[in-house]
């Protein structure tokens, strides 16, 4: 594949390769696209120490001249979007223009991270006379991060940008199906004059490498975005030493639609969304809950639009939706789709993978799906819709809360009186009102429940990357 990059660990400033590799595989085609070095254990104690050094080196940088490094950093990938966007197509399969958006929203996350690092203002506590209480955030140490595939190029640009806006060093490991996006923001770095061990990349088995990383006492941070599951065994190894995490992990975003708003327009939109980045979003618009006054026109309007979703590689134009990631997200989407229709649950489009080379499942919704289904608790992670009636906003808000996760939740109302109901009840790090947006580079992001804890973006996300140091200074000894 053309400008797919030749592929390395990242390790003090130096590109390497090692004796075991894996393939990459473009998921439209089922090709080999590229080779990853796997990291041993000696390349992660590599990897330890130049973190260390790295983070004695940044430490001490002011933090305007980080952020002057990191919009460097930012300003090169920008350069570079059509070559990155073209990677990125290649071994995740979305469509080159929302590859391309993609890129650009990886550096919005730079770019704020960077103006935050020069605002993460302690405070004076007022005190008697003779004594000072000054309260200052220091870079917490090493961070171990973890980024998933899903957004090859974004995910990792959110624990990056974190981490070396707050002045730590951090050990990327970044998923293995997806590793170009990870591999660029590295060479921007490089480029940018980012000093060695600041910033490192792994490849490997991922469970060999939290597992060695995260029961190291230097790692004063483990940063991971992923499934729940993963997410809490992370977080079991973590606490043996008490190590601090940030955990953005699964949801099963629920969007209530009222009975007084444009239905056209929020079925249209709901479908469009839906299906982004074929349904491979931890905020992606799931379990839908429409008033039944409007529940035939919605799904109607709605099932027709994602029936009418362009699927194919993501390299052709005018494509709309691109293959799963892998072969076992179609398992795992066939598994969930039999089980709701066994119990009942009508399919009103799709419902199954797609004949042919690639890892393609069609738009699928389902509708009238029994609590008791599955697809109702997990997260289907995949472009499938669930719309269910509900005969009031309080039945809706019940039904909502249903389940172990509460990252992104949407709601469609234009009464005051509505959306002040969702806006509290609604158990959710993130509340959407009229819009499927949830996730901006100046906006806290992140979960609650079993969605994780922490936050990344806003004047928030720096916080989780430093210590909050209390000095007490007396004027004289008493
Ligand atoms: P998975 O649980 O095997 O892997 C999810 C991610 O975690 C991958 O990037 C993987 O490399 C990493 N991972 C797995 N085990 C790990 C370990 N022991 N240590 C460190 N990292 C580890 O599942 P999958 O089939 O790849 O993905 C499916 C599920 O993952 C979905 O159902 C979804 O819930 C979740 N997921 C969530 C996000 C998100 O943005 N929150 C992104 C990707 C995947």
């Amino acid at each position: 594949m053309n400008n797919y990059p030749d592929l390395y660990l990242y390790i003090h400033g130096e590109w390497r390769k090692t004796a075991h590799d894996l393939p990459v595989l473009n998921p439209a085609t089922e090709e080999e696209i590229g080779r990853l070095p796997c990291a041993e254990i000696s390349d992660l104690d590599d990897a330890l120490e130049s973190a260390a050094r790295g983070f004695e080196v940044w430490r001490r940088v002011a933090p305007r001249e980080r952020a002057s490094v990191i919009l460097k950093a930012a300003a090169l990938l920008r350069e570079r979007q059509d070559e990155i966007a073209t990677a990125i197509t290649a071994e995740h399969g979305k469509p080159l223009d929302q590859a391309r958006l993609e890129v650009i929203r990886g550096c919005e996350f730079l770019e704020w991270d960077a103006g935050e690092a020069t605002r993460t203002y302690g405070r004076v506590i007022p005190s008697a006379p003779g004594i000072r209480y000054i309260v200052h955030h220091q870079p917490i140490g090493i961070v171990a991060g973890f980024s998933p595939w899903n957004f090859p190029m974004s995910q990792p640009c959110r624990k990056i940008a974190g981490a070396i806006a707050a002045g730590c060093s951090i050990i990327l490991k970044a998923a293995e199906e997806t590793p170009a996006g990870a591999l660029h923001i590295a060479r921007a770095f490089h480029d940018a004059g980012l000093p060695p061990g600041v910033l490192n990349l792994v490849f490997g088995k991922p469970a060999e490498i939290s597992d060695h990383l995260i029961k190291q006492d230097q790692v004063r941070l483990v940063a991971f975005t992923g499934s729940t599951e993963v997410g809490k065994h992370l977080t079991t190894l973590a606490a043996q030493s008490m190590t601090p995490v940030l955990m953005e992990l699964g949801g099963h975003a629920p969007v209530i639609v009222c009975e007084d708003t444009n239905v056209e327009a929020a079925a249209m939109t709901g479908a469009i969304r839906k299906m982004r980045n074929a349904g491979q979003v931890c905020t992606s618009p799931t379990r839908f809950f429409v008033h039944e006054s409007i529940f035939e026109e919605y799904t109607e309007t709605f099932v027709r639009r994602a029936a009418e979703t362009i699927v194919g590689n993501g390299v052709n134009a005018g494509v709309e939706m691109g293959p799963l990631a892998n072969n076992r997200r179609i398992e795992a989407l066939t598994d969930l789709v039999e089980d709701a229709r066994a119990q009942g649950a009508e399919i009103k489009t799709g419902g199954s993978g797609m004949d042919g080379k690639g890892y393609f499942f069609q738009p699928t919704v389902l509708t009238n799906v029994p609590d008791t289904a599955r697809v109702m608790q997990e997260e289907p992670f995949g472009p499938l819709a669930i719309i269910n009636p509900v005969s009031s906003l309080a039945e809706a808000i019940e039904k909502a809360n249903s389940v172990p996760f509460g990252l992104a939740a949407y709601g469609f109302s234009n009464r005051a009186d509505y959306v002040d109901r969702m806006v509290d009840g609604i158990e959710a790090g993130n509340v959407s009102i009229n819009t499927l947006e949830a996730s901006l580079p100046e906006t806290p992001f992140g979960g609650v429940k079993s969605s994780g804890n922490g936050r990344e973006g806003g004047t928030e996300g720096l916080h989780n990357y430093m210590i909050t140091k209390n000095i007490s200074h007396s004027m004289s000894i008493v």
